[in-house]
């Protein structure tokens, strides 16, 4: 007759997991979860593993060496600004002491930014469209051309976001190509009740071949408000704040500034891809328009709280300015020269003692401006050190392998902590 084991008291496995750095409570937790799993999960290896992979999982700064500049599963934009630890005036009017409008403050910087009457900035650019859409077109017809009825990553269908908003969805057009008097065809329809035009930007693919779109321009001419949803919130296609030309990479993404000026009514975006970042959405425009959004019950379902609006202040104080190539992280990855990439990685691979430099193709990310690559540099090293370069003691490391070799891109690393990745090769190595 065979016995089962007896399992480890709940305490006592919880103690000798102790070397992990976690709060007594949570090990006692993970101690009673690995004794009811049974006596391959007791034994205290397992049990240390446990919670090891527990600790990996807490949130933590990570460094980004994929060479995907804006990566949606490391929080897209890194976080460009610090704060005080202290209270913010966030929806109080320091000139008369009164209640105050959360909106006012940063939704004027935008407006100015975008050269739109009006802006205001919900949770994220999902949030900015089912707003619009709740506010100006519930239960009444949207236009959209088959071509852009998309879904853009993880779940942001274009029909769906449509049904829950209360907005009843028009398909214009085809797939590959869809033209103004496509659209003039719906809105003549008999019992036609189109509220809007939504234009959407394509994200994160690309037609090519026979394609034809409807640019803003044209669709301006139409009697109804055209709203565009650009995705990436680039600023001005003219990108002054680089002080050179615009980046080849960007041809082709739609800009706030010139989709407005082309004649959009509205136009949304997301505040943590392209423009560098909090996570955030972005409505700007119409004055009357962004005033019925901010009317309608689910902005304050949708509304970000008090650091995020600062950290996006400080984010278009610097646009305004023309500090942002400098003073936001995502834009220094861009104006980085291949030269300095260079002259860190060969100091890299001397202190780590292992590895060698190459050319490697960093790409903007976030569904920004797809198909495109920024030329850049990484460290390779032989093997695939992943997992190692993960559970790195000081910062988990993020890198990619291909061909049996470890590469780290340079070009989303933070020249400061290139100390930091020469030590953990140097750990690999050995
Ligand atoms: C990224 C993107 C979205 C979703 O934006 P989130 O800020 O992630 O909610 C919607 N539309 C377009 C065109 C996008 O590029």
């Amino acid at each position: 007759m065979s016995t089962t084991p007896r399992p480890p008291s709940v305490d006592r496995l919880a103690r000798a997991m102790a070397e992990v750095d976690l709060p007594h409570a949570v090990l006692v937790d993970l101690a009673r979860a690995a004794i009811a799993e049974g006596p391959d999960a007791w034994s205290t290896e397992a049990a240390i593993e446990r919670a090891e992979q527990f600790r990996l999982r807490l949130l933590s700064p990570v460094v980004n060496a994929t060479g995907v500049l804006l990566h949606t599963n490391l929080g897209r934009a890194p976080y460009p600004f610090a704060h005080a630890e202290r209270a913010i005036n966030v929806e109080f009017d320091l000139t008369t002491g009164e209640r105050g409008s959360r909106q006012a403050a940063v939704g004027g910087l935008f407006a100015s930014l975008c050269g739109a009457e009006a802006a205001m900035v919900v949770n994220n650019n999902a949030a900015a469209v089912m707003l619009v859409l709740a506010a100006l077109a519930s239960d009444r017809q949207v236009l959209v051309s088959r071509g852009e009825s998309v879904e853009i990553g993880g779940g942001f269908r274009v029909p769906d976001v449509m049904e829950q908003s209360g907005a009843h969805l028009v398909d214009v057009g085809t797939t590959n190509r869809t033209r103004l008097s496509d659209y003039s065809k719906a809105l003549g329809r008999k019992n036609a009740d189109v509220a809007l035009v939504l234009k959407v930007h394509p994200s994160n693919y690309r037609v090519e071949g026979f394609v034809e779109d409807t640019p803003v321009e044209q669709l301006a001419t139409l009697p109804v408000p055209v709203v565009a949803d650009i995705g990436s919130g680039l600023i001005d296609a003219n990108t002054p704040w680089l002080g050179g030309p615009p980046p080849a990479w960007l041809a082709g993404e739609p800009a706030a500034k010139q989709t407005l000026a082309a004649g959009a009514t509205l136009i949304t975006f997301s505040g943590d891809k392209l423009l560098g970042g909090p996570q955030s959405g972005i409505i700007a425009g119409d004055a009357a328009l962004v005033a019925a959004c901010i009317r309608h019950p689910l902005a304050r379902a949708l509304r970000p709280g008090a650091h995020v609006l600062l950290m996006l202040q400080q984010v278009a104080m610097s646009y305004l300015d023309r500090t942002a190539a400098l003073s936001i992280p995502f834009w220094r990855m861009v104006a980085t020269t291949n030269q300095e990439l260079r002259t860190r990685a060969d100091a890299i691979i001397h202190a780590a003692g292992v590895g060698d430099v190459v050319d490697s193709d960093a790409i903007p990310g976030a569904g920004s401006a797809p198909g495109t690559t920024i030329a850049s540099v990484a460290v390779r090293v032989r093997g695939d050190h992943l997992a190692a370069l993960r559970a790195n003691p000081t910062m988990p490391i993020v890198a990619r392998a291909r061909d049996g070799h470890t590469f780290l891109d340079l070009r989303s690393v933070r020249a400061d902590d290139d100390a930091l990745l020469a030590s953990a090769l140097r750990a690999c190595a050995s």
